[in-house]
């Protein structure tokens, strides 16, 4: 693979992935990384320092990150002229993993975001957001240990498709007579209306399902819950929801059963070892997130369901300065900050680096190397408890210090067991 202005680290080797669709890691994986805009250069600096420390320790020197930096955002114009250069996807198609810092979006203008820009390119179908609470942190909710989901956000569709028509335009004019004409639709639709079209594929939603299925078996879940809102948009989300238990019911019948069998088979105790396939609407969801979070395990979303969920259960554990993401396909993952740049604390030292470490802490689980990843968390756990924290985190806890990102990871990595 060549570059135009990129030269891999020669000392790594590249992960590769097995004709069955096994991930192959390497002792000295190649993982490039996308720093960032805004504290993205403080918060990476942090926690490969972290992910470096923990990786020492456990595999004393036997295995080691290699790090590849590559662009995207102002790193990019100003060394590419182009945010997005062909390098960047290049680096991450032939590596597979990556780990990025938040990134810039350029309000208005029509250049679409960066991050939904990549997750095409790359078909990161599954946005992957676990959420759960580390003690001592300030949360808003009475019991947020209570609180320890994965939301599992489809990322093509939706929404994100982004097929809209400006109000007023010749294209909004033409879809709007077309529906009244030829469709027989949409007697009231205004003149002066926007449109956007919502998509939802069989062929989206069931890989969606089949990637959620396969995490839950591999991280011992114990529940499906389908979000929808299918009482009103029947074949869109009401599909989802239908696809979703079809799916369940066609590919993984041996592992998993449904809500309904438990109470109509099994005296509503779920049968061991085996994942419940459940479905809830969307709006009744938000309140099960405050009311009853430990009844729930596995979130399976369509896009803009999921975008919703994700910040308001992360706000029931302390917000989004600690919430960990993954961006999937069938082998490719980018890990990435669920926040954005915060560009007004850019390079002040000041920021969590919590997001991208705990994403970090998601790759390593991803490429097996899971004694590194729980000891990470273990560090954090050890690192809030002794109180020397980043500003958000010490703001909501009684008599703690607050300490610079720098400062912090160092305090991750003297906890680290
Ligand atoms: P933001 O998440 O960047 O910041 C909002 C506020 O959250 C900050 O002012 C700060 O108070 C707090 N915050 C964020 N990260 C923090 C951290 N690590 N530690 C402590 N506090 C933190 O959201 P925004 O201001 O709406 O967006 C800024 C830019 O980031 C925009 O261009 C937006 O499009 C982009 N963005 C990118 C991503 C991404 O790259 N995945 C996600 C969201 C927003």
């Amino acid at each position: 693979m060549s570059y135009e202005k990129l030269t891999p680290p020669s000392d790594g080797e590249t992960i590769t992935v097995s004709r069955s669709g096994k991930l192959q890691v390497p002792d000295r994986p190649i993982i490039p990384m996308i720093d960032g805009d805004g504290i993205g250069p403080d918060i990476s600096r942090a926690s490969r320092r972290v992910i470096d420390a923990a990786v020492e320790k456990y595999f004393g020197g036997q295995k080691k990150i290699v790090w590849f930096q590559v662009f995207a955002g102002a790193a990019a114009i100003a060394k590419y002229n182009d945010v997005l250069p062909k390098d960047t996807l290049d680096a991450i198609k032939n590596h597979i993993v990556a780990l990025k810092g938040p990134l810039t979006t350029p309000v208005g203008g029509g250049i679409r975001s960066l991050n939904v820009t990549l997750r095409q390119e790359l078909d990161l179908y599954a946005c992957v957001r676990p959420v759960r609470y580390f003690r001592g942190v300030g949360s808003p909710v009475k019991k947020p240990q209570l609180m320890d989901i994965v939301i599992y956000r489809e990322n093509t569709e939706d929404v994100y498709a982004g097929i809209e028509w400006e109000k007023g335009t010749p294209e909004a004019q033409k879809i709007i007579q077309f529906l009244k004409t030829q469709m027989g639709v949409g007697k009231n639709l205004r003149d002066d209306a926007g449109i956007g079209i919502k998509p939802m594929s069989e062929t989206g939603t069931k890989r969606l399902m089949r990637h959620a299925i396969r995490y839950a078996i591999k991280h011992k879940r114990t529940s499906i819950t389908l979000v929808h809102k299918g009482n009103i948009m029947k074949y869109t989300e009401g599909a989802f929801r239908q696809w979703g238990y079809e799916l369940a019911r066609e590919e993984f019948g041996g592992v998993t059963v449904t809500e309904e069998e438990v109470f109509k088979n099994h005296g509503g105790t779920p049968p061991k070892g085996k994942i419940v396939i459940k479905d809830r609407i969307a709006d009744s969801m938000f309140q099960q997130i405050l009311l009853r979070p430990d009844e729930y395990d596995i979130l399976a979303t369509p896009n803009l369901n999921g975008d919703y969920l994700s910040d308001a259960s992360a706000a029931t554990v302390g917000g989004l300065g600690m919430a960990p993401g993954a961006n999937m396909g069938d082998a490719y993952a980018l890990f990435e900050a669920t926040h954005g740049s915060a560009p007004k604390y850019a390079d002040l030292d000041k920021v969590n680096p919590g997001s991208l470490l705990l994403s970090g802490v998601m790759m390593l689980e991803y490429m097996g190397w899971t004694k590194p990843a729980k000891a990470i968390v273990k560090g954090i756990q050890g690192a809030i408890k002794s109180k020397r924290v980043t500003y958000d985190l010490a703001r909501q806890m009684k008599g703690a210090t607050e300490v610079k990102t720098s400062e912090f990871a160092e305090e991750i990595v003297r906890h680290l067991p």
